[in-house]
């Protein structure tokens, strides 16, 4: 945007809407647009309340024209484009007849478009870098030459050579640093330092150290808003930054300094107003601004409220409240403030003092240097001033650099934002390692098409080896493996690039220092643009301590489950599995029609020799009994425990004959078989009972009954010898209640 375009912009606005003319009939709407949240809340809030004092202060002289003018207050919300959309709508929905606001030059030159379209005034009461000069703006507060190139020609005259600068990013600071250099450039001073930040940065403890090491013995502070605080505050961290008089600032006001919780005291600050040097203007705004607003004074204030007084001496002077109206009046117009005589020049700004203050601990300033009388504005340096045979190509050129400020601003903050990003990255990276060596994940990754591979750090010390001992390669990997596993892992790895769905798999290694370790290999394939496997990468885990637990965990599983399947004394199933098992075996038998015997034995006086061995004994010559009939039955055959020193034998696939020769070939290997023990040698017999799945004895409980009646035979017939089932056991078993 071009300075001279903004001078040719013709206003297209019809006056006031019906609306407006009709609100105004009542009393006078004036728009008060400033920051009542965000960053720049805090400077921002006093400003309306000194808007609303200066409003108070016309309504008690009578107001304009007769009338009572009533403020509109919007909030511009810190934010640019708010600023915009809220001048807006106080121009057109409100009708206000002036506008009041802006803190910041960007959003000043947010709301600059909007006042010029509807041709309105927009009054901005702060300190700014100048090159704008919109005829829709009234700029009350002070130019460049008016504030920073005082102050720094102070600075110089008392000795200051080293010159550091901090500043919020955006267009002010930035434009004034530039001045700042020039004004170094021609002197054997020169700027050691220079950083800025976002209006929202609290916390600037990461440039102390740099600046610090810059050793300033000035820095111009340009942070604006609630950020002050926070810098002036971390500065007192550093004994070298501490020092009482290093510090001044241009956008810090009473207000904030009030709030520091330490160092106050020999801060510096250039304004053009200090409440302390009131001397010569209106006490009344010092006294009602701080027992009605309970705020303390400052420039941007006091400018707040002066601009309101202007405004309205001028509208009560020509009696039109039109903006163009007062526009057209401008110039020359005057009015005492608090600033004292407030001029406007024919370049709408307005003359202005600058003064030197120094923090006393107490809220005030005292007045270490001030201007002789007010300084003309200048806000294109004095360009227009002069008679330059180019001046409009230099007014062209300048009045687009801050424009070009403000993108170069976007740029840097753009590569610091990537910057970060990428430190950021290196973070994750170093974290993901961290994570890794924690985890103990190697990774490996290769490429297929060129071949190059790449192995972690931690991959090479899972394995056993120094990060990079070898090149790694699937073949380095595979002679890891343990003998057992490698070719399962070589083919399920080669199938799994084939398939290109990668693999999870668990497998042993053996390290170099010869430990096994197990690991879980996961591996994804990765396909090129064209849909082609191009690359693998993956992971090693070394999961053996999981491993060993989960095969520590499934071994007592299997205790367990023996514990409360089998006997403790034989091995052999107890009377539960052997019923679960046998009754099992007999619907199969049923099922798929094949014969089914089963013989029950039961040691023959096994009191005795329990009474006159002992119990131990008795143990023994029961295992010895178990461990003879094992050795003589096939593996799908049923032996169990079912009482005391009584057991019974489920037969499937055999028929009563079979099962009559097997129990002869017990009865005799019992007989024969000794029990030793230390001092004793004996022998012990048995008796059997063998029935068959046949007729009613078509359960488990009846054939076993089937089965008892046929060893209590046995035992009756004199011991040691085999009975089979009967016709008349049959009718008993047939008559056995299921629940016995
Ligand atoms: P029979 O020939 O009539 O079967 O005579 P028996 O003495 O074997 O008869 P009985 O049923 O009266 O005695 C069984 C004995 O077996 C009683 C019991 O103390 C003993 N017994 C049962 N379980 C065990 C065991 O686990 N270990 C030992 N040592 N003895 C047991
Ligand atoms: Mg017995
Ligand atoms: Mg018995």
């Amino acid at each position: 945007m071009g300075y001279s375009r903004r001078w040719q912009n013709d206003p297209h606005g019809v006056g006031f809407s019906r609306r407006a003319r009709q609100i105004m009939s009542t009393f006078i709407p004036i728009g008060i647009l400033h920051s009542q949240s965000g960053p720049m809340a805090i400077e921002e809030q006093p400003l309306v309340d000194a808007a609303l004092l200066a409003v108070d202060t016309i309504n008690d002289r009578g107001g304009v024209l007769g009338r009572e003018v009533r403020p509109v207050i919007a909030d511009g919300a810190s934010d640019d484009a708010t600023f915009a959309t809220e001048a807006q709508k106080l121009i057109r929905d409100h009708g206000v007849c002036a506008l009041f606001g802006c803190w910041t030059s960007s959003s000043r030159k947010a709301v600059l478009p909007v006042v010029e379209r509807e041709d309105s005034l927009l009054w901005y009461p702060v300190q700014y870098e100048g090159l704008e000069q919109s005829r829709n703006i009234v700029y009350t507060g002070s130019c460049m030459n008016q504030q920073i190139a005082p102050a720094v020609e102070w600075a110089l005259s008392m000795g200051r050579r080293r010159i550091a600068f901090v500043g919020s990013d955006y267009v002010f600071p930035r434009t004034a640093n530039k001045l700042v250099a020039s004004m170094l450039a021609a002197t054997d001073a020169r700027l050691v330092y220079e950083s800025y930040h976002p209006l929202t940065c609290r916390d600037f403890t990461s440039i102390l150290p740099s600046l610090r090491a810059s050793r300033p013995d000035l820095i111009i502070n340009t942070i604006n808003g609630i950020g002050n605080i926070s810098l002036l505050e971390q500065l007192q961290s550093v004994p070298e930054l501490a020092k009482p008089d290093l510090v001044c600032s241009l956008s810090c006001t009473e207000n904030l300094f009030s709030r520091l919780s330490k160092g106050a005291e020999g801060q510096l600050a250039c304004w053009g107003y200090f409440a302390s040097a009131d001397s010569r203007t209106d006490m009344d705004f010092v006294s009602r601004f701080r027992s009605e607003k309970d705020q303390i004074p400052s420039d941007p204030t006091a400018t707040a409220y002066s601009q309101i007084l202007l405004w309205a001496s001028i509208a009560s002077r020509i009696e039109s409240i039109v903006p163009a109206d007062v526009r057209a009046n401008l110039a020359g117009s005057a009015v005492e403030s608090p600033l004292g005589r407030l001029e406007i020049q024919d370049n709408q700004h307005v003359l202005r003092s600058a003064l030197i203050g120094r923090n006393n601990g107490q809220g005030q300033f005292d007045i270490l240097w001030q201007s002789d009388g007010p300084i003309p504005p200048l806000p294109w340096f004095g360009v227009t001033e002069t008679e330059l045979p180019y001046k409009e190509l230099i007014f062209q050129v300048l009045s687009d650099l801050p424009e070009d400020i403000t993108i170069q601003a976007r740029l840097e903050s753009e590569i610091a934002t990537r910057q970060e990003m990428a430190v950021a990255m290196a973070k994750n990276q170093s974290r993901l390692e961290e994570t890794e060596k924690i985890a103990r994940i190697g990774a490996f990754e290769r490429n297929l098409k060129t071949g190059e591979g790449y192995w972690s750090d931690m991959l090479f010390q899972l394995l056993g080896h120094a990060p990079g001992a070898f090149i790694p390669s699937l073949e380095a990997l595979e002679s890891h493996f343990v003998e057992e596993d490698r070719a399962d892992f070589h083919q399920t790895f080669y199938a799994s690039l084939i398939d290109g769905k990668g693999l999870d798999h668990q497998w042993r290694i053996q390290r170099a220092d010869g430990a096994i370790r197990y690991v879980q290999i996961h591996s994804a394939i990765l396909r090129d643009n064209e849909g082609n496997i191009d690359r693998y990468h993956g992971t090693v885990m070394d999961i053996t301590e999981r491993a060993l637990a989960e095969e520590a965990l499934r071994l007592s599983e299997r205790e367990m489950r023996l514990l409360a399947e089998t006997d403790g004394l034989t091995g052999i199933f107890n009377r539960r599995k052997f019923l679960e098992l046998t009754t099992r075996e007999i619907e199969r038998s049923k099922r798929y029609p094949s014969p089914f015997t089963l013989i029950m034995f039961d040691v023959d006086r096994f009191k005795a020799i329990n009474d006159t061995y002992g119990h131990n004994v008795g143990d023994l010559v029961l295992q010895n009994i178990v461990e003879c009939t094992r050795q003589l039955i096939r593996d799908v055959d049923i032996l169990g425990r079912i009482g005391g020193e009584e057991f019974a034998l489920a037969l499937p696939q055999t028929d009563l004959d079979g099962a009559g020769v097997l129990a002869e070939r017990i009865r005799s290997a019992v007989e024969e078989c000794e029990t030793i023990t230390h001092d004793t040698k004996l022998s012990c017999t048995i008796s059997l009972g063998v029935a068959e799945l046949k007729g009613c004895a078509e359960d488990v409980d009846s054939i076993l009954k089937a089965a008892d009646l046929a060893l209590y035979r046995a035992k009756n017939t004199g011991r040691n010898r085999v009975e089979f089932m009967v016709g008349s056991d049959l009718d008993v078993a047939c008559t056995l209640d299921p629940a016995t």
